[in-house]
């Protein structure tokens, strides 16, 4: 059976890369950028001063001069004044350095009498003090974002600073979650004893938009062939991504793996060496749609979406991976089972600064509601049964 890795592999492998699209920078937080954010100017633009107070020449102040005659008053937005020699420009925070003065001299350390501004007695002036030198964040044409850059809050600033209104991003993947079981029950139903919730769509489709996914609607299949046949083509031809959950183990009504393959679906894979999540199933659609089968038990569904389809929507985005995260467990794990154990965890991080994880029991791969209070899951490999509290192991958080 497949390795864990195996199966990241194949997975990744088999993905697309959509195209890129423009989007509005006002829109662009969370898309994948696309292109290199080259900066527009010199950062800053000229030599900007850092404080309010006076604009000096530094050769008056060795030369003994401590009373300066203000001359004028520079404020943010006008073009560099040349100060005269014996003289002090009045100065505001962001203003074009006056050109001939050297130094700044914050208002705290001034008096103002008729016109006349007065150092602090004792006040030691150094040389271009408070003056922010023109090009020392960057030179005008450095390159500020790179392509694969998931867009944060803080990228903004720095695109609008290029002035970009727009910035090439990739298009958003189409993805169709598909609930199958006879069983299932949407919330708002009214209910009877022998049915169950479905809470795997929803769950997912809300993994997925944390995630950035936002195209991403739900339907609700029964365990019957041609309805599943029918609704999966349908499906197919909308998407670039269908994550179906349930119908993939060795039950009576598990059709949907052969009903994949009559849809011309190829299988790349079927169950990985894991738990919870054994069961998966993986292929290619006939226009290079990727189909993420999962086990229908919620454990198992939640951990494979996490595990495989995020990874995989980003490779899909051309998105730049992202280094791995370690915890430290927290308590001892025993799993004696020769597969890869994702074992759910709640992070706490102790004085020393590590981030520990600490196991949280799902009493079976159904036992969703233990996940509300984790944050991810750890990896814990198959050639080994015991982990001992402090094992570093690979974190994924939710
Ligand atoms: P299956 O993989 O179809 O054999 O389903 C395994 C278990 O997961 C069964 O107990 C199902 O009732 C349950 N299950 C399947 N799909 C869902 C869902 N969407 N929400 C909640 N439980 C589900
Ligand atoms: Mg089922």
């Amino acid at each position: 059976m497949l390795t864990t890795a195996e199966a990241l592999e194949q997975v990744l492998a088999a993905m697309p890369k959509l195209a890129a699209e423009a989007a509005a920078v006002s829109a662009a937080t969370g898309r994948i950028l696309r292109q290199t954010v080259v900066a527009e100017r010199d950062q800053p633009p000229f030599d900007r001063v850092m404080m309010d107070g006076i604009a000096l020449a530094y050769a008056d102040l060795v030369a003994g001069t401590t009373s300066f005659p203000v001359q004028c008053t520079q404020m943010a937005g006008e073009p560099a004044k040349h100060l005269e020699a014996g003289k002090a420009i009045e100065i505001m925070t962001g203003a074009s350095l006056p050109v001939g003065a050297d130094c700044i001299v914050p208002v705290e350390r001034i008096t103002i009498d008729d016109g006349v501004a007065t150092l602090e007695d004792g006040y030691e002036v150094e040389e271009r003090q408070f003056i922010h030198p023109r090009a020392s964040d960057h030179a005008q044409g450095s390159e500020l974002l790179v392509p694969g850059k998931r867009i944060s809050p803080l990228d903004i600033a720095v695109i609008t600073s290029a002035g970009l209104t727009e910035v090439a991003v990739s298009r958003a993947p189409v993805i169709r979650i598909i609930s199958t079981g006879d069983e299932l029950v949407p919330a708002g139903e009214r209910i009877e004893p022998h049915q169950v919730r479905m809470s795997n769509g929803p769950a997912m489709q809300a993994l997925l938009e944390k995630h950035g996914y936002t195209d991403c609607e739900h339907d609700h299949l029964v365990d019957e062939r041609d309805v599943l046949k029918e609704w999966i083509a349908v499906h197919l031809d909308a998407a670039d991504v269908i994550i179906l959950s349930g119908g993939v183990s060795m039950g009576k009504a598990d059709y949907v793996p052969e009903v994949l393959a009559e849809l011309g679906v190829e299988v790349i894979f079927h169950r990985i060496s894991q738990r919870p999540g054994k069961p998966m199933w993986f292929g290619k659609g006939p226009d290079g749609q990727s189909v993420f089968a999962l086990p229908g038990n919620p454990v198992s569904a939640l951990v494979c979406c996490r595990q495989y389809v995020i990874p995989a929507l980003a490779k899909a985005l051309l998105a730049a991976t992202q280094a791995p995260e370690f915890a430290s467990l927290a308590s001892d794990v025993t799993f004696k089972p020769d597969l890869t154990c994702f074992q759910p965890v709640r992070l706490i991080s102790n004085a020393a600064g590590q981030v520990l994880a600490m196991p949280v029991k799902t009493n079976t791969s159904g036992d969703f509601t233990a996940l509300s209070a984790t944050d991810g899951y750890v990896e814990l490999p198959r050639d080994q049964a015991e982990f001992p509290a402090g094992t570093p192991v690979f974190l994924h958080r939710w």
